[in-house]
């Protein structure tokens, strides 16, 4: 499959692309799991995202084309991708239409995974996330506990709280999403190519993605 996934913070965009590559074998592209392994390396583009990003803030629009125009290329994205967190402004989305073009690739379509603002506030602020950049699970306090002494219970890496889900942070991302990626909504039922899911449980929204999927092959 070809997709992008919108959604703003919280919607579970992460977990259902994850479910969605194990389906079909397509690669899970998240702009935010790259920068932060860009911030952790502390490369030129890493350090340059960090402050962006701890204060809840997009990227620059120019770094985050490059490192996706880079990624896109790769072999593995031919047989499919699910886009998580990308793109993020109407800047993004026109720069990425006129790439996918270039490139001669096609877009099956885009799931908008509409979540209830107060579903979404409660799942930031409980999510806790493992500390290992090659593992990165993901927690809740409330429904997923890490093990008793606060380590993954995949890799045994200490679980933390990201530096951008502290409720400061959180204010910010969501009010960043509401002025900037919600846009795309419009955008992409414009261009004919939008689907919203009402999305409370990742494994019912992948199973109904798949299924609108099968009917249109
Ligand atoms: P969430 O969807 O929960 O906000 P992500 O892991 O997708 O979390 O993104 C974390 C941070 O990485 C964002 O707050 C932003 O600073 C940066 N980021 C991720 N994707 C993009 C993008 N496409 N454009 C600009 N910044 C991005
Ligand atoms: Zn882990």
């Amino acid at each position: 499959m070809r997709i992008i996934l919108l959604g703003a913070p919280g919607a579970g965009k992460g977990t259902v692309a994850k479910l969605l590559s194990d389906a079909d074998g397509s690669v899970q592209i998240s702009t935010g799991d790259i920068l932060r392994a860009a911030v952790k390396e502390q490369s030129v583009l890493g350090r340059e995202a960090q402050g962006h990003m701890e204060r809840g803030d997009l990227v620059p629009d120019d770094l985050v084309m490059e490192l996706m125009e880079d990624r896109l290329k790769k072999d593995d994205c031919r047989a499919g991708f699910i886009l998580d967190g990308f793109p993020r402004t109407i800047t993004q989305a026109e720069a990425l239409k006129i790439l996918l073009d270039r490139l001669h690739i096609e877009l099956d379509f885009v799931a908008n995974l509409d979540v209830p603002r107060d579903v979404i506030l409660d799942r930031l602020t409980t999510r806790r996330t493992c500390s290992n950049p090659d593992c990165q699970e993901i927690y809740n306090i409330k429904s997923k506990p890490p093990g008793s002494d606060g380590k993954c219970s995949k890799c045994g890496f200490p679980v933390v709280q990201r530096a951008d889900e502290t409720e400061e942070a959180i204010t910010h991302r969501l009010l960043t999403y509401n002025e900037k990626t919600a846009p795309l909504i419009g955008y992409y039922d414009k261009e004919g190519i939008l689907k919203t899911f009402l999305s409370l449980e990742s494994g019912k929204t992948v199973e109904a993605i798949l299924d609108f999927l099968g009917k249109r092959q």
